[in-house]
């Protein structure tokens, strides 16, 4: 997503998408199947590893979803999901007072059903008034499953017994009622015609990958349906990110690892980042992103690159970043005024703080 840039000043970018749902409920196996399955789906490359986020493109998830998805219905180039689930990094990550992921999974045990995070969960996509999809997970642990890896839900359901389908279909109407109680007009994914209204509910396993297909294939749809506006960004303009987490990491000294969600930020950049107690000015040292697996001996786990365009994770190297906060702003300077962007950093900031305050 680097390199030179050839595309059209205003452009299409990948939505953000983060994983919610009460511990134990499989949000990160699910990211680790997602990620594994494009893994393999992907030519070599195909696939980014971003800091703090993996990119999945449209040709990689239309391999993955089969006959579920027409590449040429999209022109989204993909999804890019954060790679800490939960809700606590969902209520730190915002862009400009809003949730930085554009769409949510919130992810529900199939037996387990709601649960006390759950429904925290819920409230905090509710206030956020993030757009989601419910991932109905562990379909593969109801008792007498005969598993189908990686299989759309309506292959695998037609391969189980009645009885099997029986029960899934309880636990899953118990968690569509589960939606209605807490005021979401919630059904099957197959049977919603309007995910603005409605909120898909997609059976899934993130051990067998049944289910994957599918979801993959609501997310994108949802996205390029409802989204699209949204994701129109100047891709060469100045960039603007949220600090994912602040490290320590040898040889570059302190970094923040950023998720952009608008414009570029390149490698002589000057920038504004969110600090503890104020906007912090630096110049850019280095932009590095994780080297491939196979290029990793004994050299550094990351390589420098001169550019990287929106939406991506990217860990920034800077002096005078040991003050910056995770979920502070960064802001690309550019060839704008430098005190007008520190106000708007300012004001990013001051925002974060009244939030935090009234979530006690
Ligand atoms: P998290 O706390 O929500 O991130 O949950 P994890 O992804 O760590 O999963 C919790 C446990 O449930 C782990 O032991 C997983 O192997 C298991 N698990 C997650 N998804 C599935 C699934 O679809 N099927 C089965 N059988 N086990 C699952």
């Amino acid at each position: 997503m680097s390199d030179t840039d050839t595309r059209d000043p205003t452009s299409l970018r990948t939505p953000i998408v983060a994983v919610l749902g009460h511990v134990d409920h499989g949000k990160t196996s699910l990211l680790d199947k997602i990620r594994g399955s494009a893994v393999i789906e992907g030519e070599a490359g195909a696939i980014t590893q971003h800091i703090g986020a993996t990119a999945v493109p449209l040709d990689i998830i239309s391999t993955i979803a089969g006959d579920l998805v027409d590449p040429d219905d999209f022109d989204l180039p993909g999804l890019l999901f954060i790679d800490t689930p939960g809700h606590h990094s969902f209520t730190t990550l915002r862009s400009r007072g809003g949730a930085l992921a554009d769409i949510a999974i919130l992810v529900v045990d199939v037996n387990d059903g709601f649960q006390p995070q759950t429904l925290e969960a819920l409230d905090i996509l509710r206030r956020s008034e993030t757009p989601f999809i419910v991932a109905a997970n562990k379909i593969d642990t109801v008792p007498g499953w005969n598993a189908n890896e990686d299989s759309p839900i309506n292959d695998t359901y037609e391969a189980q017994s009645d009885r099997v389908r029986e029960r899934l279909d309880e636990n899953l109407y118990e968690i569509i009622g589960n939606l209605s109680d807490e005021g979401f007009s919630a059904d099957l994914y197959w049977r919603v015609q309007n995910f603005q209204r409605n909120v898909g509910v997609v059976p899934v396993s993130a051990m067998t990958g049944e289910g994957v297909p599918d979801l993959l294939t609501v997310m994108m749809g949802l996205s390029q349906r409802y989204m699209k506006e949204e994701m129109e960004i100047d891709v060469a303009g100045p960039g603007v990110g949220t600090v994912l987490e602040v490290k320590e990491e040898k040889g570059f000294g302190t970094t923040v690892d950023t998720v952009l969600y608008d414009g570029t930020i390149r490698s002589d950049d000057q920038l504004v980042v969110g600090g503890q107690n104020e906007p912090i000015v630096t110049d850019v040292r280095a932009l590095l992103q994780p080297r491939p697996l196979a290029e990793i001996r004994t050299e550094s786990r990351f390589e420098k690159v001169d550019e990287v365009s929106a939406a991506s994770g990217i860990k920034v190297a800077a002096p005078e970043l040991a003050d910056a906060m995770a979920g502070a702003p960064v802001r690309v300077v550019r060839d704008r005024d430098l005190d007008e962007v520190i106000a708007e950093v300012q004001a990013e900031l001051a925002d974060i703080a009244v939030d935090t305050a009234e979530e006690g």
